[in-house]
């Protein structure tokens, strides 16, 4: 009888695939690594996902977030200004933080799930950091917490509304679709699909 073998892509244990039901998932009976579940049309959406959220990452960080009207002085604020100001401020570690959960954890996995995913859709060889590039961008899930940093902008909106006029930047609206599409990105991925692609899979 034929059986098909998969390994583990993080411990390298021998399984036999067996099939599953819908929304069916199989894991590492050794470390619980995700094997591979049913789920279709994984690359091309999340490819489509990426892309859209590679624009929004964009327009987030190109237009201002907010204005702030104190009498005849107006404020503008772009994402990146909590991150120069808690510096400048002298809390570096706290700058770090918000720089890389705001800012470069969100566009790092973007931005490898964009070249891990484009040469498996176009057809092409992909590189051979691709697998390397994938597990980072896996990785950096947990790194991504934009929707806590615009917990915190809305909560210092509502404060600052008494002594301050606040007026809505059209970045807030690009950052408010972006967190929603993040977290489709990874929902809409089988990483089994990239792994057997990339052949990680023996
Ligand atoms: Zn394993």
């Amino acid at each position: 009888m034929h059986h098909t073998l998969i390994a583990c892509h993080e411990c390298d244990l021998l399984h036999r695939v067996t099939p599953l039901t819908q929304g069916g998932i199989a894991r590492c009976t050794r470390c619980g690594a995700l094997l591979y579940r049913r789920r279709r049309g994984s690359i091309d959406s999340c490819l489509a996902l990426t892309m859209a959220g590679l624009i929004l990452f964009g327009v987030a960080n190109a237009f201002p977030l907010l204005a702030m009207r104190v009498g005849e002085d107006t404020q503008q604020a772009v994402l990146a200004s909590g991150v120069v100001q808690l510096w400048q401020q002298k809390a570096y570690a706290l700058s770090a933080l918000v720089l890389m959960t705001s800012i470069l954890a969100p566009l790092a996995k973007l931005t490898l799930f964009a070249l891990v995913l484009a040469p498996l859709r176009l057809g092409h060889r992909p590189p051979h950091w691709a697998a390397g590039a994938f597990r980072v961008a896996l990785g950096l899930a947990p790194w991504s917490m934009m929707e806590v940093f615009l917990l915190g902008v809305m909560v210092a909106m509502v404060k600052l509304a008494d002594t301050a006029d606040i007026l809505l930047g059209p970045s807030l609206f690009a950052f408010g679709l972006l967190i929603p599409v993040l977290a489709w990105v990874s929902a809409s991925l089988d990483p089994e699909v990239v792994w057997d692609r990339l052949e990680v899979r023996q």
